[in-house]
């Protein structure tokens, strides 16, 4: 009989928390200055509950539909869990993530952008008191096919989000996608490339944050956080394997 790993959660979180740890050290970089997202796609509620119970807050999911029809019931039960959208979202999507989410980390074109200032202004004309981070996607690596390929357009995206901050919106900073790859220097040029231009925008908007470097997941969060990342978004090492059946 094959011998069937069963898959420990809290064990997976707490191996990990000590491999930031280390990395975070090897790096020079503040103890405790990177966050750790548990990325539950693919996965039931009562995985995200086991975690939440291990004493895991942030959760990413990376469709809207899916987030939808898990997440409601576990922010009611649970209201200090914080979920973010980590994957491509369509305009007509926008209004109904919003209400779900603190962040949206995949903001990856200007009409996305301009939908996105279009509901945050009517959910303040109805009075609600919404807070929304946005991070700018870049595309960093040559497989992935998300982001903005050109830094002007982020650029403008940015200053257009900058602008809407009586709305809610926070302009937090970036995230991007490593190559799939066993190349390890790819890996590491696509992580420092997301940092380089974290530079260049934040010196064109020193008024905004614009601190966040989402980058890292189960197979190179150790890289990013020694390449300057402030947020693994790690899914298969804390829950294993998908089933995408
Ligand atoms: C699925 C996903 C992750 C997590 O990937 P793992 O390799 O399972 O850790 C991270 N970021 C994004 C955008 C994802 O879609």
């Amino acid at each position: 009989m094959s011998e069937e790993r069963k898959i420990c959660i809290k064990d997976n979180l707490e191996h990990i928390k000590e491999k930031i740890h280390d990395a975070e050290l090897r790096a020079g970089r503040k103890v405790g200055s990177v966050k750790l997202m548990a990325v539950s796609k693919f996965h039931p509620a009562e995985a995200v509950i086991e975690a939440y119970k291990a004493g895991q807050k942030l959760f990413g999911e990376n469709r809207v539909q899916e987030a939808c029809g898990k997440f409601p019931q576990l922010t009611e039960k649970y209201p200090d869990i914080e979920l973010h959208l980590i994957g491509s979202l369509q305009r007509n999507k926008v209004r109904q993530i919003i209400p779900l989410v603190t962040c949206i980390q995949s903001v990856d074109r200007i009409e996305l952008v301009d939908e996105i200032i279009k509901q945050c202004r009517k959910l303040k004309t109805e009075g609600v008191d919404k807070k929304l981070c946005l991070l700018f996607e870049y595309h960093t690596g040559e497989e992935s096919k998300s982001g903005f390929l050109s830094e002007d357009e982020l650029m403008a995206a940015v200053e257009r989000a900058g602008s809407a901050s009586d709305c809610g919106i926070i302009c937090s900073g970036f995230m991007t996608m490593a190559p799939f790859t066993d190349d390890k220097d790819a890996v590491r040029a696509s992580f420092r490339k997301l940092r380089e231009l974290s530079e260049r925008v934040r010196k064109q908007f020193p008024f905004l944050p614009l601190d966040e470097l989402s980058m890292g997941m189960s197979g190179d969060y150790e890289i990013a956080v020694e390449e300057g990342s402030t947020l693994v978004r790690v899914g298969t090492a804390i829950f294993g394997e998908r089933n995408y059946a």
